[in-house]
């Protein structure tokens, strides 16, 4: 039987890691076609040699030069962010999109036209571009799977139910490695600390994310575009064991939940293979014990996730969630290069959106790529203003 082809964009992070794992233990019905990294240039070189991609996109001009040279016999196909475009790739069966921030949502539109599934995990194109995603995918009837383990849950949950049926969902947060720490601590913590998560293994900046409670904003944000849900009917709750991903309260009074070890290899698996799946080895430290483990449901506590004072006025302007996550974009990146401090990341974003021009970009519909850039681009300009008075 012929290979199904798997690509995925943003092979070399931590979501292409857990797909290349399943890709592993599956090797037999499916093939590699496309990979892709930027600037990682020994894993580039790793993975070309060990899952024998047929083509492999380097992002980052000055490693897709040095990767071409070295691959210069091989046989793979060496390209970068221009020229990809020209190329006629073949569909492939499965297709990842896992590009952190709006870098990923040019691909994304792109990966559409490659695939016939794409599973995505990229938030950040979800909350900026989703009009723009959906309105190609649904003409190119490619079918779009959310695997952001919260979105992938509430898919499962909601798949045979009406949406006018849902009075609630919760989204849970594990809360961060920040807690159970003294607030003053918190204050003062470096960026190793702020990227350490206590349950998930992930990319740097969504474990800031995490660590702010700025995920899960922008979870709310993602859950309503994906499910079309109100955002007065999606709630946070803290929940430190991570078992449990999200929560749906039905009108006629019953609650469901999908419980999953935290392993984003469960959430890809299942979306990647349909029914053909089984887990065989779930997270390291997991035993049958864990599903006797107590769980806890806490609401956020203010003071300690400033962030969650977003949650009301996510909606105010149409495009507020790209003019936030392009300034949480620069203020999470100023914070791992130690240029402000772990709470200047949500009192600067505040701080932004008292802005007096704030609005006339939060305004604007995002209608094409152009002008979601456009916004991303002032937010991006304000922010950077925002750390050279400050500092
Ligand atoms: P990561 O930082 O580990 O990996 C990012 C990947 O994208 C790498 O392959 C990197 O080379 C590539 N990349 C980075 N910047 C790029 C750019 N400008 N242009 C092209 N390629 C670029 O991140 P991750 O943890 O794998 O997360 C990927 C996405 O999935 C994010 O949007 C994140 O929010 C989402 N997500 C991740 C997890 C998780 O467990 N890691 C869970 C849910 C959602
Ligand atoms: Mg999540």
């Amino acid at each position: 039987m012929k290979k199904k082809k798997i690509s995925i964009f943003g092979s070399t992070g931590s979501i292409g890691d857990s797909t290349l794992k399943l890709f592993n233990t599956n090797k037999k019905d499916y093939e590699i076609y496309t990979l892709s990294g930027f600037k990682n240039y020994k894993k580039i070189v790793y993975q070309i040699k060990k899952f024998k991609p047929k083509v492999f996109i380097v992002f980052d001009n000055h490693t897709y030069l040095k990767i071409k040279n070295k691959f210069k016999k091989k046989n793979v196909l060496i390209l970068n962010s221009e020229n990809y475009k020209k190329f006629r790739f073949k569909l492939s069966e499965i297709a990842i999109a896992a590009i952190p921030g709006i870098a990923g949502l040019k691909p994304t539109l792109d990966l559409i036209n490659m695939s016939r599934k794409i599973l995505i995990a990229n938030k950040e194109s979800v909350i900026c571009g989703w009009d723009l995603i959906q309105k190609k995918a649904k003409k190119k009837r490619v079918n779009l799977i959310p695997i952001d383990s919260e979105h992938f849950s509430i898919f499962n949950l909601i798949n045979q139910e009406k949406l006018s049926s849902i009075e609630k969902i919760y989204l849970t947060a594990s809360g961060g490695p920040f807690l159970n720490l003294p607030i003053s601590k918190i204050k003062k913590v470096k960026p190793i600390q702020a990227v350490s998560h206590p349950k998930w293994k992930m990319g740097k900046k969504i474990s800031v994310d995490s660590a702010t409670l700025m995920n899960k904003i922008f979870e709310v944000i993602e859950a309503h575009k994906l499910f079309s849900i109100d955002l007065k009917k999606i709630e946070i709750l803290i929940h430190p064991q991570s078992l449990v991903h999200a929560i749906i309260k039905f009108n006629n009074g019953l609650y469901k939940f999908l419980y999953f070890e935290p392993d984003m290899k469960i959430p890809i698996g299942n979306a990647m293979f349909n029914d053909n799946f089984k887990v065989k080895t779930i997270s390291k430290n997991s035993t049958n014990l864990k599903f006797s483990e107590n769980l806890n449901f806490k609401k956020v506590d203010k003071l300690r996730f400033p962030a969650i004072k977003l949650k009301p006025i996510l909606n105010k302007y149409i495009s507020m969630p790209i003019v936030l996550n392009a300034a949480n974009e620069i203020f999470v990146d100023q914070f791992l290069k130690k240029n402000i401090s772990f709470y200047s990341i949500i009192n600067y974003l505040m701080l932004l959106l008292k802005d007096q021009k704030m609005r006339k970009y939060a305004i604007k519909k995002p209608k094409n790529l152009k002008t979601i850039l456009l916004i991303d681009n002032w937010a991006r300009n304000k922010a950077m203003q925002i750390i050279s008075k400050k500092n």
